[in-house]
């Protein structure tokens, strides 16, 4: 068994809801042993679109990575996500954090997520469930990321009714 991270963002639809499906589909392919709480953040990249709720999970899987990265393209079709323009409005975006502590550059695949350290809406929620967690090329914790980045101050939990 490999424990892994999962980083997910919707900003189209039900935001909310496709978390929810999102986590449900992950607990087909991993014993999921921590989630975080959900935020809401600004765009990066691309700003003139709505605001994404993100969050991480955090689980135990006996898939190799790259069969992992197959599950989540799939889910994100499932999920109904198309072909959009890159860092565009998306249903639901599902990217690998960590895997164990292994460093993979493959064509396609990069574990750990190449830019994760740039991401406070991915390291904010990552300190929540994974800061024991060292990266496993620079050894930083999530925290220290975070830190490096300016805190995420800004990246406020997602009020959920309860
Ligand atoms: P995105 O628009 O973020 O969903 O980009 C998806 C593409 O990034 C996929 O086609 C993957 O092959 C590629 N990719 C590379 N590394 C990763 C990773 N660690 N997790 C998810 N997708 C990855």
């Amino acid at each position: 068994m490999v424990d892994l991270c999962i980083a997910l963002g919707s900003n189209i639809g039900d935001r909310l809801e496709n978390l929810k499906r999102a986590l449900t589909k992950l607990e087909s392919v991993a014993k999921l042993t921590a989630w975080s709480p959900v935020y809401e953040t600004a765009p990066q990249y691309v700003t003139d679109q709505p605001a994404f709720l993100n969050m991480a999970a955090r689980g135990e899987t006996e898939f190799k990575p790259r069969e992992m990265l197959d599950k989540l393209k799939a889910f994100e079709r499932e999920l109904g996500r198309t072909e959009g323009e890159r860092y565009g409005p998306r249903v639901i975006d599902l990217d690998i954090v960590f895997y164990g502590q292994m460093v993979i550059h493959e064509p396609g695949l990069f574990v750990p997520h190449p830019r994760m350290a740039e991401r406070d809406f991915v390291l904010r929620p990552l300190a929540d469930i994974a800061n024991d967690w060292g990266h496993p090329e620079t050894g930083k914790s999530p925290s220290e990321m975070l830190a490096e980045l300016g805190g995420g101050a800004d990246i406020v939990p997602f009020p959920l009714e309860v």
